[in-house]
This record gives structure tokens, C-alpha cells and sequence, in this order.
């Protein structure tokens, strides 16, 4: 499979402070923001040096151009962004800093979004991947949200109905709410926009949308809005059942020609922005179930976008996992911090242990 990748991801600088806040006097020692080039060199180191490599193709990825954006963006919002990142940047929201050079991080994450889109709509190959940043899954038609500018994914989606694509589905596995993506397609019935996500609600006037599944689209895009929002602490198990039980039917009566991933890893269990403690192991059966849908409804094509993702390490190691889950290979890693297997009795089971080892002495 093929992977798209421009440097210019790595000029989007976001600063350190206290976790996604500016500095304060109360830490001395100010930690990255979370949306760091860091997280997505050691995604590409991944990919590079694990033993996935030899599968991979390299390609160069490309800045988007105006008129791409605006296939799905308002004009006024795209010149506010590109005027606030000239002028020298800061704060777009509440947790999204731009610089200067953001602009051009933002260009080059949907150019090579699309690009990676084209060349599988061109039929030079099935499956591509777009490591991208900044994200972009809650990027509205007029406003940033969430670390994220411009609506990757979605201007992915967008693409491949404009070259011939009746349907497109796009399934959202980052751990938050695919609010943008949600908001792009919400009249429309001709896009499938699933998102899996931690129960997380409204966060403010960027994110008013809440996640719940009663959010189901209007008008032509009735029903063609899924969210399946899960508790904190779902684990593999819960999203296997999530897919299995309410996605992969939605999508298999939806026949999408293309299936576009939304792909991050911060429902990982050592995510330090979400909450849903998936393993390597619940990955690789996320890319598995999303390969077999693929190979059912589109001919086996299918593009991965980059979301988040903030375990700066662990990130990459699912990304590896999701990617042998895609190609169907055999686990080529194992999960150096795997925990317990997933057991939803698991609580029961410990609390009975302690009042059984208790009871001589309490009862
Ligand atoms: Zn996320």
C-alpha cells in the first residue's frame, strides 16, 4: 500500500505550556502541545523501521489548492485562517495555536489527503494512507476546532464523489467526536460519516455538536450520520462489538464505492487525551473489520487519513498494528504495554476477590 507524506507537517510549530494551554508561571517545566511534529516522526519511524516496511511504497504528498478547499469550506474562512496565520499566529481556538508557517502545514495536510485520494480514484493502487498534521476531522465549513484547520477527511470524501464515487462512507476511529465531518455532510445523503468516539459531549461555541447518537443527519442525510459514542474505558473488546454490531450493518445497507478512515490513535490506552484504553490488538482488528468492508462494498479501496493521536511513542505502534489489520498480514508486533486482556467482568471479578480475602475479618 501506499503512504503520502510532506515535510511541511513538520513546520505547524504549536508551542509548550501546560498540556494544550499556554505557559503559566504554575509549571516550570512547559510540556509540548499535544498536536506535536514529535507524534507523527515517530508514527513515520514506525512505518519506516518495523517490520510492516517492506510493504509500504513512499509517496510525496502536496499543498491542497484554494478551490479544493472550498469544495467544503467557506471563502471568508479560509481567508480569516490564512490572514491570522500571516500576521504571525496564535490562538484560533481556545486549543489551537497557528504560527506563521501553519498555513502551510494545513495546505499540505489536505493536498496530500487529496493526493493520497486521487491516486487510489486513479486506480494506481487500493489502499493509501496520509500521515498528516495538523488533523483535521473537526474542522467545520467556517471554523477551526480542535487542533484541526481544514477537514481532511472529509475534502478526501468530498473528492471522490466529485470524480465518480455514488457513495462514500467515512468511518472515524479517533477517539473524539468527527463534529466536522459531521457538520460537512449533515443535509447529504449521498456521504456516510460514522464516527466511533468517547463519550465527551459539547465542548464549547467550536464544538457545539455533542457526539450523542440522536445526531443522525436532516433531510437527505436522515440517518446517514452514525454516532457511536462509547463509555470511558470501552477497551477492544467494545469497539469489536461497536463495528461489528452497529457500523459494519449501517455500512453494508449504505454499499459505499469508497471507504475513507479517519484514522487516530487516541483512544489508546496510553492516550493522554482520551480515555478508551484500546490496545495494539483492538487496532489491528479495527483496520481488519475496516479492511473487510472495503474488499465487500469498493473493490478493496480504501484511504486512511491521519487524526489524532498524542501517546507520542505508543501512537505509532498502533499505527503499525492498524496498518497489519488493513493488509491482513499475521501480528508483525508485539505490544510492549499490552495490559490484561480486555474482560468486561474484570471489576467484578477483582472486587469479589478483595471481599473474599477480607471476610474473615469484617463479616
Ligand atoms: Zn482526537
Amino acid at each position: 500500500m501506499r503512504v503520502y507524506w510532506h515535510d511541511d507537517a513538520l513546520v505547524h510549530d504549536t508551542g509548550a505550556g501546560i498540556f494544550e494551554h499556554p505557559p503559566s508561571p504554575l509549571v516550570e517545566v512547559p510540556e509540548l502541545h499535544p498536536e506535536n511534529a514529535e507524534r507523527i516522526r515517530n508514527i513515520r519511524a514506525a512505518l519506516k523501521n518495523g517490520p510492516i516496511a517492506e510493504r509500504l511504497e513512499w509517496h510525496d504528498g502536496r499543498h491542497a489548492v484554494r478551490e479544493e478547499l472550498e469544495m467544503l469550506h467557506l471563502p471568508e474562512y479560509l481567508d480569516s485562517v490564512q490572514a491570522f496565520c500571516a500576521a504571525g499566529g496564535g490562538y484560533l481556538t481556545q486549543s489551537t495555536p497557528v504560527v506563521e508557517r501553519s498555513w502551510d502545514a494545513a495546505l499540505a495536510a489536505a493536498g496530500t489527503a487529496l493526493e493520497a485520494t486521487a491516486a487510489v480514484l486513479r486506480g494506481e493502487c487500493d489502499l493509501a494512507y496520509a500521515l498528516v498534521r495538523p488533523p483535521g476531522h473537526h474542522a467545520q465549513p467556517d471554523r477551526a476546532d480542535g487542533y484541526c484547520l481544514f477537514s481532511n477527511a472529509a475534502l478526501a470524501a468530498e473528492l471522490a464523489r466529485r470524480r465518480g464515487a455514488e457513495r462514500v462512507a467515512v468511518l472515524d476511529w479517533d477517539v473524539h467526536h468527527g463534529n466536522g465531518t459531521q457538520e460537512c455532510f449533515w443535509h447529504r445523503g449521498d456521504v456516510l460519516a460514522v464516527s466511533f468516539h468517547m463519550r465527551h459531549g459539547s465542548w464549547g461555541p467550536s464544538h457545539p455538536q455533542t457526539g450523542a447518537p440522536d445526531e443522525v443527519g436532516e433531510g437527505e442525510g436522515a440517518g446517514r450520520n452514525v454516532n457511536m459514542e462509547l463509555p470511558v474505558g470501552t477497551g477492544d473488546e467494545g469497539y469489536r462489538r461497536a463495528m461489528a454490531r452497529a457500523v459494519e450493518p449501517v455500512v453494508d445497507a449504505f454499499r459505499p464505492d469508497l471507504i475513507v478512515i479517519a484514522c487516530g490513535q487516541d483512544a489508546s490506552q496510553f492516550d493522554p487525551n482520551g480515555r478508551m484504553c484500546v490496545s495494539m490488538a483492538g487496532f489491528r482488528d479495527l483496520g481488519a473489520a475496516a479492511r473487510a468492508l472495503a474488499d465487500r462494498h469498493c473493490g478493496g479501496r480504501m484511504v486512511l487519513v491521519q487524526e489524532g493521536g498524542y501517546g507520542r511513542t505508543y501512537s505509532g505502534l498502533c499505527m503499525h498494528a492498524t496498518l497489519e489489520g488493513v493488509l491482513g498480514t499475521d501480528p508483525l508486533l508485539d505490544d510492549p504495554m499490552a495490559y490484561l486482556p480486555d474482560d468486561e467482568d474484570r471489576a467484578d471479578a477483582a472486587i469479589e476477590a478483595v471481599r473474599a480475602a477480607m471476610a474473615p475479618f469484617w463479616d
